[in-house]
C-alpha cells in the first residue's frame, strides 16, 4: 500500500510516496505528481524510512521524571499555567514553537496563547531562519508575500543565489536549477557567498564577498541601475513609492564602485560583471536564504535586494522576482497562522487595532493579546531574568540552536516551569523539562505544511503513534480545555482546525490581505484527506491557487504601491578583535538536519561528514600551526567548540566555517551556538548567526 505525504526536513517541501509494509514504512520515493519535486528526493528525504522506530523516542508523559497518565500530565500543565498567570499575569508565560510543527498544531498553540492566555510571548525557531525575509517583504509589499514559485527557477535567464548553499540545503531545487541550465545554456548563475560552496559548481560567476556586505553590494547595484539610466521608469512611477529616497541612500554609501568593491572584498571587474548581467537580463530571480537573513542587518539585506527588483520592474512575471527560501518544512505555515511574536494570525499583526479586534471577535477570545511579544533571543533572556516563569517548548531544541546556548540552558535550569513536547526523549532541551509530553513524529502526524513557494501540502499519518504519543494539536487543545476554554478548542480532527484557519483567512478580508484560503472554510474530512498541493491564495478568482504574486502591480500597502526602502551601510556587530581574530561562518551540511534528532539516527547520513569540524584556509592553518585532521578548539568568552581541522581553499582568509548540527547527544563540545553572541537584527529580531567571532588553536 502506498500513501502520499511530505518530507519533514527542508522548506523545499518535497512530496513523498511512502510504501507501507507490516506496521512500517518499507520504502520512500519522490511523489511523481508533486509539483515541488516531480518524483525527486535528496539523500535526507530518501532515507526517511531509516530514521523511524521507537528507539530514542519519548513514549510516555513524565512529570518530574516519573511516568504518569496523560490525564495527570495535562492536569498538571493546565494547573501550573493557571497558577502562574494568576500570580504573575499572562506575560509571565511563553511558548516556543517550531517550523517542524504542522499548521494545525501551530494554529491551536497561537490561538491559545494570544487569544485566551492573553500574551504574544510566543515565538518559533523560524525566527532564526527567515524572520528578516518576512520583515523585508512586509516593509516593501505591505505583506509577507513570497512573489515567486519554483517554476520561475526554470523560466529565468539569470539566477542570483545570495547567501544560499542551495546544493546542500535545498538540494531538489538545486537539481531543478541544474536541469534548467542544461536545457537553457544561456541561463547564467551568479553565486554571492563568502565561501566557495558546492553551489558554486553551477556558477558562471562567484562573488566571494566579505561576510556581512550583502546590503552594500545590492545598494551598489541599485545605484548602478540609476546612474546607468537602467531604471524602469514606467514601473517605478505607476507601481512604487520612495524611489528617490532609496537611490539617495544607496548612492551616498561609497564614493566610487572601486571603493565599494574593496569594501565587499572582491575585484572591481567581478562586481561590474555582476551589475552588467543583472541590468541586461529581463528575467532575473534573486534567490536568498540564511546568509542574507541571519544578520544584524538581515531586513535591510532583504530590502536592498527587493529595491533592485522594483527599480527594474523585475517582479510579478515568470522568471523574475526576489525569492526568499525558508529553511524549515513549515516555516511558511507558521507565518500564516501567526507563529511569530509580532504576528497575530492569518497575516494580520498588532500594528492594527482593527486587526486585533477582528481576530478577537473571530475566536470569541476573552483575552486577546494587544501588542508584540518577545522574540526568541529576548524570550529566553526574559526567562533567565525571571520575568517569564513558565515556558512550553514544542518540537525544537533551543538549548542547541539559539545563540549563546549556555545562557539558554541557564534560563531553562532556573525557570520554575518548563514543559517540553517532543517526539525524542533525550534532546538537550528536554533535560530541563519538569513535564515531558510525548508528541507524534513524522509518519504519525496528520495535517498540512506550506513550503517556500506558498504551496500547501498534506503531511499524512502513515503509522499509528509510537507508545503513548499524541498529536501536538490534541495536547494543546486538552490543556486549553482544562484551563476553561473547552468550547473554543473542541477539535476532534485536524481538518476542523484547517477549516477554521481557512475561514479566518477570509474573515472581513475583501482582498485586503494576501493570505486567503477561504475556499477551504467548508472543507470536509474526505476532501482534506484528498487535498492536493496548492499555492495560496486560493480564492474564487483563483480556485486552483496562485503561482506568482503581484502580476497586476497591486501591493498590500495603504497606497497599493510597493515601497522602496532606503538602506544605509551596516557592519556586522560581531566584528573580529585582537582576542577573537577570526570570523566564524555557520551553516548546514548536505546530509544532516538541524540538531540531528532525526538524521542522527541513521549511519548512512554520517558517511558524508561524520564528526564536528572547522574549515579554514591553508594560510590561516600555517599561521596557527594547525595541520589537516587534528583537533582544534574555537574559543569565545561564552564557551568553546572542539572539532577536526579541514583545510580548504574554499574558505576566505580570516574566516572559519563550522556546521550547526552537533550537540550533546553526539558531541558535548561541539555546540557552535555557545560561541554566537545574542546579537539580533533590530527590525526582525533574527540573530546574527552567520557572523560570529572566535579564536582558534590546535589542541
Ligand atoms: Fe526533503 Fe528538502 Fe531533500 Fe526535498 S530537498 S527531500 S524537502 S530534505
Amino acid at each position: 500500500m502506498h500513501k502520499l505525504t511530505t518530507c519533514p526536513y527542508c522548506g523545499v517541501g518535497c512530496g513523498v510516496d511512502a510504501e507501507l509494509g507490516e506496521g512500517v514504512v518499507a520504502k520512500v520515493q519522490g511523489d511523481k505528481e508533486h509539483p515541488s519535486n516531480y518524483g525527486r528526493l535528496c539523500v535526507k528525504g530518501s532515507s526517511l524510512h531509516e530514521v523511524l522506530g521507537t528507539n530514542g523516542r519519548l513514549l510516555s508523559p513524565l512529570v518530574d521524571g516519573q511516568r504518569v497518565s496523560w490525564a495527570d500530565a495535562l492536569d498538571r500543565v493546565a494547573e501550573e499555567l493557571l497558577c502562574t498567570i494568576k500570580e504573575h499575569g499572562p506575560d509571565s508565560v511563553a511558548f516556543y514553537l517550531s517550523g517542524q510543527l504542522l499548521t494545525e498544531d501551530y494554529y491551536v498553540a497561537n490561538k491559545l496563547i494570544k487569544g485566551f492566555i492573553g500574551t504574544a510571548n510566543v515565538d518559533t525557531n523560524s525566527r532564526l531562519c527567515m524572520s528578516s525575509a518576512v520583515a523585508g517583504y512586509k516593509r516593501a509589499f505591505g505583506s509577507d508575500t513570497v512573489p515567486c514559485c519554483y517554476d520561475d527557477l526554470e523560466q529565468t535567464d539569470l539566477l542570483v543565489l545570495v547567501g544560499s548553499n542551495t546544493a546542500w540545503n535545498h538540494p531538489i531545487l538545486f537539481q531543478r536549477m541544474q536541469a534548467a541550465k542544461r536545457k537553457n545554456p544561456d541561463l547564467k548563475v551568479v553565486v554571492v557567498d563568502p565561501r566557495r560552496t558546492a553551489t558554486c559548481d553551477l556558477a558562471d560567476l562567484h562573488l566571494a564577498i566579505k561576510p556581512g556586505t550583502d546590503s552594500e553590494l545590492f545598494s551598489g547595484l541599485l545605484s548602478y541601475i540609476s546612474s546607468e539610466d537602467l531604471v524602469n521608469r514606467a514601473y517605478v512611477t505607476q507601481f512604487t513609492e520612495g524611489f528617490n529616497e532609496a537611490i539617495s541612500a544607496a548612492s551616498e554609501q561609497f564614493n566610487s564602485r572601486a571603493e565599494l568593491a574593496e569594501y565587499c572584498g572582491i575585484d572591481l571587474a567581478t562586481l561590474e560583471q555582476f551589475y552588467q548581467l543583472f541590468s541586461a537580463t529581463d528575467k532575473v530571480i534573486s534567490f536568498y536564504s540564511q546568509g542574507v537573513n541571519q544578520s544584524s542587518s538581515g531586513t535591510d539585506n532583504s530590502n536592498a535586494i527587493i529595491n533592485c527588483h522594483l527599480a527594474t520592474g523585475r517582479i510579478g512575471y515568470p522568471g523574475a522576482g526576489p525569492f526568499s527560501i525558508t529553511g524549515q518544512p513549515n516555516a511558511m505555515g507558521g507565518r500564516e497562522v501567526g507563529g511569530l511574536a509580532n504576528q497575530l494570525a492569518a497575516h494580520m499583526d498588532f500594528s492594527s487595532a482593527e486587526a486585533i479586534d477582528r481576530v478577537g471577535r473571530f475566536w470569541d477570545a476573552p483575552n486577546i493579546a494587544q501588542a508584540n511579544g518577545l522574540t526568541a533571543v529576548n524570550l529566553f533572556q526574559a526567562v533567565e531574568k525571571g520575568e517569564i516563569k513558565a515556558v512550553w517548548v514544542m518540537g525544537t531544541n533551543p538549548a542547541v540552536s539559539l545563540p549563546n546556548t549556555n545562557q539558554v540552558s541557564r534560563a531553562l535550569e532556573e525557570c520554575p516551569l518548563v514543559v517540553v513536547s517532543d517526539c525524542m526523549a533525550s534532546t538537550e532541551t528536554i533535560r530541563y523539562a519538569d513535564i515531558c509530553l510525548p508528541a507524534t513524529g513524522w509518519s504519525e502526524k496528520n495535517g498540512t505544511v506550506t513550503n517556500a513557494e506558498r504551496r500547501i501540502s498534506r503531511q499524512r499519518g502513515l503509522l499509528p503513534p509510537s507508545g503513548e504519543a499524541k498529536h501536538d494539536w490534541w495536547i494543546i487543545s486538552e490543556v486549553a480545555k482544562r484551563m476553561g476554554y473547552a468550547e473554543a478548542f473542541d477539535y476532534q480532527h485536524p481538518y476542523q482546525i484547517f477549516a477554521e484557519h481557512a475561514e479566518l483567512s477570509g474573515f472581513e478580508n475583501d482582498g485586503k490581505r494576501d493570505f486567503d484560503i477561504s475556499l477551504f472554510s467548508d472543507i470536509t474530512e474526505t476532501a482534506y484527506d484528498a487535498l492536493k498541493p496548492v499555492q495560496w491564495p486560493v480564492t474564487n478568482d483563483a480556485p486552483y491557487g496562485t503561482a506568482r504574486m503581484f502580476a497586476d502591480g497591486r501591493f498590500y500597502t495603504p497606497s497599493g504601491k510597493a515601497r522602496f526602502i532606503p538602506v544605509t551601510a551596516n557592519k556586522p556587530k560581531q566584528l573580529p578583535t585582537p582576542e577573537l581574530p577570526y570570523v566564524m561562518n555557520t551553516g548546514r551540511l548536505r546530509d544532516q538536519w538541524h540538531t540531528m534528532a532525526m538524521t542522527g539516527r541513521t549511519s548512512r547520513l554520517f558517511s558524508h561528514r561524520d564528526e564536528p569540524f572547522v574549515e579554514l584556509c591553508q594560510a590561516d592553518a600555517q599561521k596557527e600551526g594547525i595541520v589537516e585532521g587534528e583537533l582544534v578548539k574555537l574559543s569565545h568568552p561564552q564557551g568553546e567548540y572542539i572539532g577536526r581541522a579541514r583545510i580548504t581553499d574554499d574558505q576566505r582568509p580570516g574566516e572559519l566555517f563550522v556546521p550547526m548540527h552537533w550537540n550533546g547527544e553526539f558531541s558535548a563540545k561541539a555546540r557552535m551556538g555557545v560561541l554566537l553572541e545574542p546579537v539580533t537584527d533590530p527590525i526582525s529580531g533574527q540573530p546574527e548567526s552567520k557572523h560570529g567571532r572566535v579564536a582558534i588553536e590546535a589542541l
